[in-house]
C-alpha cells in the first residue's frame, strides 16, 4: 500500500503524524514533507486512519 499526500493542500493540522507518527514527517511548522509514503505491511489500519483523519482530504490511499 501506497499513500501520496497532496502538500498543495496540506495545512499543517499534524493530524496524520497523530495517527501514525512512524509513517508521516512533518516539518518545524506541522506540514507534510512527502508526497509519496510506502506503508509497511502491517501499518495499513494507521495509514487508513492518518487518511481519515486529514481536515483537508490531502492524503489519498493508493
Ligand atoms: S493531516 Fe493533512 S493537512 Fe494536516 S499535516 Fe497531515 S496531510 Fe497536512
Amino acid at each position: 500500500m501506497e499513500v501520496s499526500i497532496d502538500l498543495e493542500k496540506c495545512a499543517g493540522h499534524a493530524r496524520c503524524y497523530a495517527a501514525s507518527p512512524e509513517l508521516f514527517d512533518l516539518d518545524e511548522s506541522g506540514y507534510a514533507l512527502n508526497a509519496e509514503i510506502s506503508v509497511p505491511d502491517g501499518d495499513e489500519p494507521a495509514a487508513r486512519e492518518a487518511v481519515a483523519s486529514c481536515p483537508e482530504r490531502a492524503i489519498h490511499e493508493r
